[in-house]
């Protein structure tokens, strides 16, 4: 195979396939949308038609109303995009109902994985590795200093926390979409029953996972609790409200923050965390080069991450690498 699959064309705002007229994740409104998953950088409103699994075309539907057209895919299926080319959609194990798309044109094989992550998790469908000739393959956390611990060890320092603190209340800063959801149902799995209070901004989705098959246990809402309800409890809210004058209605708040970026120590520090928690939805370093490994791609494009150390560790193992100038793939929050 060539260096790189002309019909495949990487672009400022998403990856372009021009015999199709259909873009993936684009970060701009679009004619024809692959979708690989919810999240407002890979996922945005106002395209013509988008093609994306069941629970993300209902997150979209959330965020941004019901898609004006759209064929909703199912992991394992095939749909044909024109000029013979197909894309199948399948469990990428980054939040409920994320995909990465294999498409297919006239032998050639291309994986684009979205954001992924090879952990476990009991919210969505695990990654699926297929064998390609090109991965396209995210790299938010693409140095070897990002290596995510168990979660397991990460939620036995919050329980440590809370049962430390009866008076107090822990308050989890997590992204609404993924984190918030997957803290919850670990912490169900660990034998934890308590409520787990929300911010009201976690609602919604909550429910949409819970309507989707992900129990989530006893959940109520902070605006309907009492000071007194809220003591000894964990609390979930946006990472932007952990800063937010909404903390005044809880009682001394010990200040939690899951995001993979808490595995540098700094950045806790800044944003004034007490208690970081390195929870991501992404691969780290293990896992991302491990998938390389596995994959086994002639070439690797990499995309909205550190590139740079990825690119370098392909280069010494003969594996073609090229780093992509995509626009708008950087939400931190998200991660
Ligand atoms: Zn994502």
């Amino acid at each position: 195979m060539s260096s790189a699959p002309g019909w495949l064309r990487p672009e400022r705002h998403g990856i372009y396939l021009p015999g199709t007229d259909c873009w993936i994740d684009p970060s701009i409104p679009v004619a024809r949308a692959l979708v690989t998953h919810g999240h407002s950088d890979h996922a945005r409103g106002g395209h013509g038609h988008v093609i994306a699994t069941g629970p993300t075309l209902s997150i979209m539907a959330l965020r941004y109303g019901e898609q004006p057209s759209a064929d909703r895919i199912d992991y394992g299926d095939t749909i044909e995009l024109g000029d013979g080319t197909n894309a199948t959609f399948l469990p990428a194990g980054h939040v409920l109902g994320s995909a990465q798309i294999l498409l297919e044109r006239q032998g050639e094989r291309v994986v684009v994985t979205g954001d992924y992550k090879r952990r476990p998790d009991p919210t969505c469908a695990p990654f699926e590795p297929v064998a390609c000739d090109v991965l396209i393959t995210e790299a938010t956390f693409g140095l070897p200093v990002f290596v995510h611990p168990p979660i397991g060890q990460e939620l036995d320092k919050l329980l440590a926390a809370l049962a430390e603190r009866p008076d107090r209340c822990v308050l989890v800063g997590a992204y609404a979409l993924g984190k918030a959801q997957r803290i919850i149902a670990e912490l169900r799995a660990r034998g934890f029953s308590d409520t787990i209070y929300l911010h009201g901004a976690m609602e919604r989705m909550c429910a949409l996972y819970e309507a989707h098959g992900v129990p989530l246990g006893p959940l109520a809402l902070v605006a309907d609790a009492t000071l007194d309800d809220l003591r000894g409890r964990i609390v979930i809210c946006p990472p932007s409200a952990l800063s937010d004058r909404w903390t005044r209605r809880l009682p001394d708040p010990l200040q939690a923050f899951a995001s993979g970026w808490m595995r540098v120590r700094q950045r806790g520090v800044q944003r004034g965390i007490e208690l970081p928690l390195v929870i991501s939805d992404h691969a780290d370093w293990e896992e991302l080069t491990g998938t390389i490994v596995e994959l086994a791609p002639q070439e690797t494009w990499i995309t909205h991450g550190r590139e740079d150390a990825l690119v370098h560790w392909c280069g010494l193992r003969q594996i073609r690498a090229r780093a992509l100038d995509l626009v708008g793939y950087d939400d931190e929050d998200e991660h």
